[in-house]
């Protein structure tokens, strides 16, 4: 208990900010992961005689409105800035925005005159798709990398940061959207009401927004916590999201529980004084099934951070195991999440001999905070491991799929999370 008195005194001490929804100080802790470099700052090799930037990776819950949300380190610019991921190097991913977009156009009959903005649109890997079906579209992408790949391929990007200053300054100039499309932007946001307005204001009076971002009930029952990043600040329960847009007098009347990033919700939006889409019931069974897994309750999230370390303790026992019995270990994928899972477990080159990655972006580099070398997916091949570490354990399948080969030379697979499993 003494440990417990002391994370919480310990937090409370060095929480310099209020709840980043409702601004109630912030008193007590979900989860600590230690200390960990940014999640996506992968190291080219000039960089490793230098040192990196570690910050506390601290996740807390806010008793007031129970938002669960990280604490704010460095700004978004530093983060965002020469963001490495490029959405277009996942084939499901780029499948799942197909679909997405097949169905979005259809349900809200988008033709011609219809405007689609996207926020945070990355390469334009979504949008894309809209522009295929002669649907125009604006991105708004702060990363100026990879606003430049969704340019070249003729996606009209604006390169900032949404909120209610960019949403003003392109409803002058015109811009106002039947769609706004948003995934995996909501928890990257520190300025949650500001990215929240700024839909507000830019939406048409009929218009409707869609918005995917993982889903804290999964997070919590199936030990993601691997998902926790600096560069994700904020964790949502669909209550709590409803909550959020209500207050900024959206009305959220539509929810789906879709698999992408282990688990996540696709929330549809609109103004609350647009009554053309009636409230699904699906809005109200969500509600009460987070309800009934105790997601009201302050006390249900307190037991979160000892769940994570059994995982960690269960990922190296395996680890040791298979070390001590002269086995190979390689990692596959250089996702964020791996940086998170790997930096908090302490699991480096004692552990991993290197990982693999599709992205030519990536090869080449090394894991922050680990520094374990990313190399193209060929090398598995030359060096049959063991054992194949899949770190986007959510894209399990994809993968085992992709890399079935490795059973030739009687290679297995192994998955982190929600525990360690051989497969
Ligand atoms: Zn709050």
């Amino acid at each position: 208990m003494i440990g417990f008195i002391g994370d919480e005194m310990n937090a409370r001490e060095n929480m310099q900010r209020g709840c980043r929804f409702c601004g109630q100080t912030l008193e007590h802790l979900f989860v600590d992961l230690g200390m960990s470099p940014l999640a996506n700052s992968y190291l080219a090799p000039a960089q490793l005689h230098k040192m990196e930037p570690f910050y506390p990776l601290r996740v807390f819950i806010c008793a007031g409105c129970l938002l669960v949300q990280a604490e704010e380190f460095e700004s978004a610019e530093a983060i965002f800035g020469d963001y490495a991921y490029f959405s277009s190097y996942s084939d499901s991913w780029l499948q799942h925005a197909k679909t997405y977009v097949d169905m979005a156009a259809a349900r809200f009959g988008l033709n011609r005159q219809s405007l689609v903005v996207e926020l945070a649109s990355n390469d334009g890997y979504l949008l894309q798709y809209f522009v295929a079906l002669g649907i125009p579209v604006l991105g708004v992408e702060p990363a100026a990398n990879v606003a430049d790949a969704a340019l070249k391929k003729g996606i009209p990007t604006t390169v900032r940061f949404f909120g209610e200053e960019t949403a003003r300054d392109l409803v002058a100039h015109g811009t106002k959207a039947d769609l706004i499309v948003g995934n995996n932007v909501l928890a990257h946001v520190p300025k949650l009401n500001d990215l929240v307005g700024g839909m507000k204001i830019i939406l048409k009076d009929s218009g409707v927004i869609t918005m995917e971002f993982p889903h804290l009930m999964r997070l919590m029952e199936e030990n993601q916590f691997d998902t926790i990043y600096h560069e994700h600040f904020s964790y949502f329960s669909f209550t709590v999201v409803e909550k959020v847009f209500a207050a900024h007098g959206l009305t959220l009347f539509d929810v789906e529980e879709i698999p992408t990033h282990g688990g996540s919700l696709r929330i549809y939006g609109r103004h609350a004084e647009d009554l053309s889409n009636p409230i699904s019931e699906r809005v109200a069974e969500l509600r009460r099934r987070e309800r009934d897994v105790g997601l009201a309750t302050l006390s249900s999230y307190l037991s979160f951070a000892d769940k994570v370390k059994g995982v960690k303790r269960k990922l190296l026992d395996f680890l040791i195991k298979a070390k001590g019995e002269g086995k190979s270990v390689v990692g596959y994928g250089a996702p964020a999440k791996g940086n998170t899972l790997l930096n908090y477990c302490g699991i480096r080159l004692d552990f991993i001999d290197y990982t693999v990655d599709r992205s030519p972006h990536k090869q080449g580099h090394y894991l922050p905070g680990t520094r374990i070398p990313i190399h193209h997916p060929d090398k598995i091949q030359e060096t049959r491991p063991d054992y194949l570490l899949i770190l986007p354990w959510n894209l399990k399948d994809e993968v085992m799929s992709q890399m079935n080969y490795i059973r030739d030379w009687g290679g297995q697979f192994v998955v982190p999370i929600p525990e360690v499993q051989v497969l």
